[in-house]
């Protein structure tokens, strides 16, 4: 159930609301807008009392049932798009301007991390993505730099100023992740990994929700209740290809998720053509058409010496092409109605 206040609710009459949820036995999430608060009651209504009766509380508009099974990620309970900040970077995601993150797959050493970094800074990257823990098909591929990778992202942050998103593939390694990382991402392959995304739920830095290679909509976001109903309201949705009988690509980029989930949630959203595609000559044109379908930003591998790099060499752009992309992308984003 959402229980929406009335414009001007005191908070007195908030808290009143908050301490009957807890009675109910439910766990209240409170949502501020700019206009009212919603309070998301969550919990399993069985046997328990009714929240309906909340209605008649003073400062309560309405009490609505939720209909969808995700709750905190759902536009019913928020109607208001989230727009979640970065630190103290200046970074915003969710809002008019769009967010583009760039950077090898692989953090590969300290001359190439800093080298991409500065470069995508100047083409107008707003953050700096880099693998340190690498989700590899096979055991035998490089696997990642790990800690080391993570000191040198945040190297190349000092250096150039970008915050930096990097992957966390198992619970034992969040404490470290979360202390160097400005965004957690869940890569594909952990999406449904329920302890790592009840664990990240608990942590105070953004989280970027990778789509699995074969889950649902509907599935993506009840991922996403399991980090918000931890308590962190600060989720990132990545759309980065799913499987297909399709062979041409390495993934069939699912472009229709964005005016979905638009729909159906108030989280960002942002593609990520690399890995959507696999080939770097498609990744500019699904990248702009990512714009074009309502996207809040893009995720891009780039790399300084695309066929040697040791991860994702195929689907990475190089420095000029990169550059390129983000002038293509200023006007589409103009085009929009956004900026960047
Ligand atoms: C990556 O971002 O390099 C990555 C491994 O992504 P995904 O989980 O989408 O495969
Ligand atoms: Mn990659």
């Amino acid at each position: 159930m959402v229980i929406v206040m009335k414009a001007g609710a005191s908070d007195e009459q908030i808290k009143h609301v908050v301490d009957r949820i807890k009675e109910l036995d439910y766990t209240p999430h409170l949502i501020s807008g700019v206009e009212r608060t919603v309070i998301g009651a969550v919990g399993d209504e069985r046997g328990k009392g009714v929240l309906t009766t909340l209605e008649t509380l003073d400062g309560v508009e309405s009490v609505v049932p939720i209909l969808k099974p995700y709750k905190l990620a759902s536009s019913e309970v928020k109607k208001e798009r989230s727009v979640i900040r970065v630190g103290d970077s200046g970074v915003e995601i969710g809002g008019n301007k769009l967010c583009v993150m760039a950077g090898p797959c692989s953090v590969e050493g300290e001359e190439q991390i800093l080298q991409v970094a500065h470069a995508v800074k100047s083409a107008g990257a707003h953050m700096l993505r880099g693998g340190a823990y690498k989700p590899r098909t096979s055991p035998y591929t490089f696997q990642g730099m790990e800690e080391k990778g993570l000191k040198l992202l945040a190297r190349a942050r000092e250096a150039t100023g970008l915050p930096f998103i990097t992957e966390v593939m198992d619970t034992a390694q969040v404490d470290l992740v979360e202390e160097y990382a400005d965004i957690i991402q869940i890569g594909t392959r952990n999406v449904q990994n329920f302890a790592l995304l009840k664990r990240v739920g608990k942590c105070r830095k953004p989280v970027f929700l990778k789509r699995g290679l074969a889950t649902t909509i509907n599935e993506w976001l009840m991922s996403a209740e399991y980090i918000l109903s931890e308590g962190n309201p600060d989720v990132i949705l990545c759309e980065r290809g799913i499987r297909t009988f399709e062979t041409a690509t390495r993934n069939t980029m699912d472009l229709s998720a964005v005016p979905v989930l638009n729909e159906l949630t108030h989280l960002p959203v942002i593609l990520d053509p690399s890995h959507g595609t696999g080939f770097r000559r498609f990744v500019s044109p699904m990248a702009c058409a990512s714009v074009a379908a309502g996207a809040d930003g893009l995720m891009i591998e780039v790399h300084q010496d695309p066929d040697h790099a040791w991860s994702d060499g195929p689907q990475s752009l190089d420095l000029p092409m990169f550059s390129d992309l983000m002038v293509r992308l200023k006007g589409h984003a103009e085009a929009s109605g956004r900026s960047m």
